[in-house]
Order: structure tokens, then sequence, then C-alpha cells
């Protein structure tokens, strides 16, 4: 199998908005379609690799193919007088300075900071450690400054705004000893999720700099780590024939040896993305590191909104050895008039997915909120006396106590996210929002009254 990959698609590189032009497979395409796709390339970010290009995306389906809507851009991502903006510019081939002030003018009106993701997540007692996120008590979220990048770009992705340079790694780690030192003070962390980007774009030797110190005998408490990672589905190649790909799965044994949990976050958004030789092959040596691979992506109209595709991929995980693990919402940020699905209609596509698969499938979640105060699940709609309503649970939270409790938001069969919603029942708030405010206040205090207040400040 690993024999057979062929030689256009072993070595990795991104073609980005530039090289746009000479792939083959847009040749016939129209040339003011290939100028729409450049246009909104501007705006949104923009990569793939030969491996999506050639095995993943079917060009015999294109522009409706769900991985071609997963990894090229589209004229209706942005606004219609955003792109016929772009476009314009595009058209007249304008300098690129024009270009780029007109994109980033847009940019900045697509909610580039959805969630409190650039405040409230801030780990408290070091509030200047950068690339270090501590939401929920148990785990926290670690974005290596080298690991910013990811093996293509997703269309739908919330991480956009560090694509296109509009934060410039904002939580992007300086080192990996800040973690450790953060750690060593937070002995209720027992899971660290190292994110990105995709941190498997790093060498393994990169990686082994961040994971080894992780693995020291005053962190015994830190009995998890997980990586974020789309490797398995963008570029199996990283576990087969990359060139440091046996160090990269030493790596996984050794810290599955000093007796932790390794567990890959796999972001799998449709069945093709597993079906290739190289991705069960790819999956299978994961296996074999003593590695637990779960799976998770968010529902994404044109992509994967219909039952059939999540009963395929939650059965072919299974079969493969991986635990389906999150559907997601798609979140508040980007294009996501485009792409998103209303709350009700992804309850149903979830329900009815769920309950065709045998119940080692059903480890699933869904469909999750990453809302400000947590993970926020739509358990269903139902009446309660006569009003219809949303029922809702924490399954993550700001505060470990909201977890579990079910309450209810009006119904609303176009609510796409959590802000649109309104509690039942005509009560005034939410049973969290007056804690969540307090929160919120808290934050403020410590970040604009003590400025300087951390050892980290100068770093
Ligand atoms: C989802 C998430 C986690 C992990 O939550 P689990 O339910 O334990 O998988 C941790 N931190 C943040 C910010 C998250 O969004
Ligand atoms: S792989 Fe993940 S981080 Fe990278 S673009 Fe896709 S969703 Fe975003």
């Amino acid at each position: 199998m690993i024999a057979n990959l062929s030689p256009a698609t072993d070595r990795f590189a991104l073609l980005r908005r530039e090289q746009l032009e000479h792939l083959p497979q847009l040749a016939h395409l129209p040339r003011s379609e290939r100028d729409a796709l450049r246009a909104v390339a501007h705006v949104l970010p923009f990569a793939v690799n030969r491996y999506v290009v050639d095995e993943l995306i079917d060009w015999s389906r294109a522009p409706h193919d769900p991985l071609f809507q997963l990894t090229f851009p589209q004229r209706d991502m942005l606004a219609p007088e955003d792109f016929e903006r772009m476009y314009s510019l595009v058209r007249r081939a304008a300098p690129s300075a024009e270009l780029r002030e007109a994109a980033r003018e847009i940019q900045m009106r697509l909610n580039p900071h959805p969630a409190g993701q650039a405040t409230l997540n801030r780990p408290a007692t070091h509030p200047h450690l950068k690339g270090v996120q501590h939401k929920y008590r148990e785990t926290v979220l670690f974005f290596p400054s080298r690991g910013q990048t990811c093996f293509s770009y997703c269309t739908y992705c919330f991480r956009w705004p560090q694509f296109v340079g509009l934060e410039e790694l904002k939580f992007a780690a300086s080192e990996a000893g800040g973690l450790a030192d953060y750690l060593r003070s937070h002995k209720e962390v027992s899971d660290v999720l190292v994110t990105g980007g995709d941190p498997l774009v790093m060498r393994a030797e990169m990686l082994e700099r961040y994971l080894e110190p992780l693995l020291a005998d005053d962190l015994a408490h830190v009995t998890t780590l997980r990586i974020g990672t789309k490797a398995l589905a963008f570029w199996p190649q990283r576990f087969l024939t990359d060139p440091d790909a046996d160090q990269l799965l030493a790596l996984f044994e050794r810290v599955v040896k000093s007796g932790r949990h390794l567990a890959f976050m796999a972001h799998f958004s449709h069945p093709r993305e597993l079906e290739t030789a190289s991705a069960q092959a790819a999956l299978a040596r994961v296996l074999a590191t003593g590695a637990v691979v779960r799976t998770q992506a968010p529902l994404i109209r044109r992509v994967n909104d219909a039952p059939e595709i999540w009963e395929r991929m939650w059965r072919e995980q299974v079969r493969l050895g991986a635990v389906p693990y999150y559907m997601f919402v798609e979140r508040d940020t980007g294009p996501r008039q485009y792409f998103e699905v209303p709350l009700e209609r992804g309850w149903r596509i979830f329900r009815e997915a769920y309950s065709a698969v045998s119940g080692l499938a059903r480890s699933v979640r869904g469909p999750s909120m990453s809302a400000t105060p947590g993970k926020i699940v739509v358990d269903g709609v139902s009446v309660i006396g006569s009003e219809r309503v949303f029922v809702l649970r924490f399954l993550q939270a700001r505060r470990p106590e909201w977890v579990g409790r079910p309450f209810f938001a009006r119904f609303d069969a176009q609510a796409c996210w959590f802000d649109e919603l309104e509690p039942a029942f005509e009560r005034e708030e939410f049973f969290f929002q007056p804690a969540m405010e307090q929160l919120a206040a808290e934050q403020r205090w410590r970040t604009q009254l003590r400025p300087a207040a951390s050892p980290r400040a100068a770093s």
C-alpha cells in the first residue's frame, strides 16, 4: 500500500493562491470562475496539498463535491458586495497593497475572535503566558508556535485569523518550558491538548521538544496527552512515507510507555477521508503505537449535512478502530452564513445518524456548540407545558458544577448558534449567566488593573 503512492503525492507541499492558475484540474473552468476563486482566496485562507487535490476531491462533481467545498474558496462565502469588490480588483490586476487593504477590511467584519477566546481563556495565574488557554478545569490547550499551519486549510475553519495574519500568533507558545511550569502549579489539570493549526506539521524532532518535558516525573498528574490533528485525513503520508514518520511514531510509543494516555483528536469531515488505502494504513500505524484515536468534526452545510454521511463515517471509524467523539456546530466566525446549519436541523441529522449505528459508535456526542460559557449540546426539541423548547446541556463548562444539568431555550427554527437563543418559560436569563458575568468582570480586573503582574510579562 505504502509503495503504491504516486510520486506526486509523497512529498508534502502546499499549493497556495498563486498556484491556483497551474492546477490542471481547474484548467477546464472558465477564466471568470478561476478569478472568482482567487478573489475569495485573498480574504479567506487557502492552501491545499496534492493528496487532497489528486485523491480526495472528486473533480467530476466540483464545485458541489464536498471535499472541494471543504478546501477551495467559493464565491458565496463572501457577501455579494464584498465579493464584487475583490473580484473587480482581481480582474483589473490591482496592486497587491490595494488587494491586501480591501481584504483586511472584509476580514475584520468576519468576527475573527468568537467565544471570548482572546481574553477569557487566558490562564488566570499566568496571564502573559503565550500559547496556553485554560478554559475547563482539567484540560489545558497548548498552541506550539511552530505548529500554526495545517496540511490543507478547511474553508470553514474558525482559526482562519491566524492563517491570514490577523493575529500575530497570539496563542502561540514562546517555549515549551512555560507550559511545564504552568502545569506544575496546576495539579487539577489531567489533560494537555496540543493543537494549532495542526501540531503534526512540525518535524518529529520539534514535537519531541514540546512533548518530552510533559513526561517529567513531577507532572504525573498530567495523565493524558491529546493531539488535535487532521493529518490522518489530509496527509496520511505523515505516518507512512514522510522522512521522519518512524521517528514520530516512536515518540508516540514513548508517550504511551511512560504510562500516559495518548489521544489523537482526529478531525474527519467526510467518510471519503477514511477510505483511501493510505488513510487506513496511517490509522493502523498510529493505533499500533498504543494511541487511541477519537474523531470529531463540525457539521457543515455542503460538506457533511446529511445523516447518511455521519452514519457511514462513524461506522467506518469504529470498523477501523477509532472512537467517534464529537459532532460540533459550526462556530460564529468567518463565512458562517455559507456553512451554517440551523440547530434544529443539526439535531435531526445527529439523531438520525446516531439511531442508525450500534452502541459502539454512540460514544459520539453532539451537536455541540463551543460557546463562551462552555460546550453546550442540543439534546433535542421538546414541548414542556405548552411551550416548544430546545433541551440543552453543558458537556463542558467554565464552572464544573454547570455540567450535566438540563436547561431550556425557547424553540427557534432559524437559530444557528447559542447567542440567538432566549431562555424558555419567560425567564430573564439562563441559570449560568450571573456567574458568567462575574467571571468576565474578574477577567477585566486581572487584565486591566494588573497588567504586569506576571513574571513572564517580559518574555
Ligand atoms: C473541547 C475543549 C476541550 C476538551 O474538552 P473535552 O470535552 O474534555 O474533550 C478543552 N478546552 C477547550 C477550550 C475546548 O474547547
Ligand atoms: S485542519 Fe483544523 S485547524 Fe487546520 S484549517 Fe482545518 S479545521 Fe482549521
